[in-house]
């Protein structure tokens, strides 16, 4: 038996009792071995249900926040996915585990760099780039479902234009020390049905359509 097995179960039954319920987001993130997205001393902590930090100041997000982001995207087996902010690919792993097609961006070369090597070394199948997700990445766009993993002031209209009919767009907005998840639905090509979750902590997303910089 692998070295965490029994942690990372304990970890899923600790999501079950926070009430994520959809079986598929539950089994993948039994698969994904946590530890393997975070290095040093963090890796102890792998399979507690908090945010770890990734240097560079960013972070993994907490176990319970990539569950319930995910349950809300509502992923199915060959779904085109959007992610702004690939940070340890954690998330990103999750969703291709669940059989979706996942592109992924990220604005930190060096974050992107260590990434890339992990998804390599790892055989995860994810299309990556370096840049600024909050302009999205038209040249595959429309996708199913969109998720940003990091907290912004608005909901950036590009990622609103790239998002397919009957697609999810799930997003923290707020300021930079508190946010709401906003799940989006769009409905066709001028409606959206929207519902916000308070509460959430998220790094800031840098950008054209995010904040301007980092402070
Ligand atoms: N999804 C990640 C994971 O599973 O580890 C967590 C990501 S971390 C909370 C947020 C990431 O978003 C950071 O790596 C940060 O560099 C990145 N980021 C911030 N603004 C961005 C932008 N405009 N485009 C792409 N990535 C961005």
């Amino acid at each position: 038996m692998e070295m965490y097995e029994i942690q990372r179960k304990e970890l899923i039954e600790q999501l079950v009792r926070k009430g994520i319920k959809d079986k598929n987001v539950l089994d993948a993130m039994l698969q994904i071995e946590r530890h393997k997205f975070v290095s040093g001393s963090t890796i102890m902590h792998a399979y507690e249900d908090v945010a770890l930090p990734l240097g560079y100041g960013q972070t993994i997000s907490q176990p319970y926040t990539v569950a319930y982001m995910t349950q809300e995207l509502k992923v199915k087996k060959d779904m085109k996915i959007l992610e702004v902010g690939t940070g340890s690919g954690y998330q990103a792993a999750i969703l291709e585990k669940m059989g979706a097609r996942v592109y992924s961006i990220e604005r930190n070369f060096d974050i992107y760099a260590k990434t890339q090597k992990l998804f390599d070394e790892l055989g995860i199948r994810v299309y990556c780039k370096l840049g600024d997700g909050t302009i999205g990445w038209e040249e595959f766009a429309p996708f199913n479902g969109i998720i940003v993993t990091a907290g912004s002031p608005s909901i950036p209209n590009a990622l609103l234009k790239q998002l397919e009919i009957g697609g999810r767009l799930v997003i923290p907005v707020g300021d930079r020390e508190t946010q709401s998840l906003k799940i989006v639905k769009r409905l066709n090509e001028k409606e959206c049905a929207q519902k916000n979750i308070p509460n959430f902590r998220f790094v800031p997303l840098i950008g054209r359509e995010g904040w301007s910089k980092e402070l």
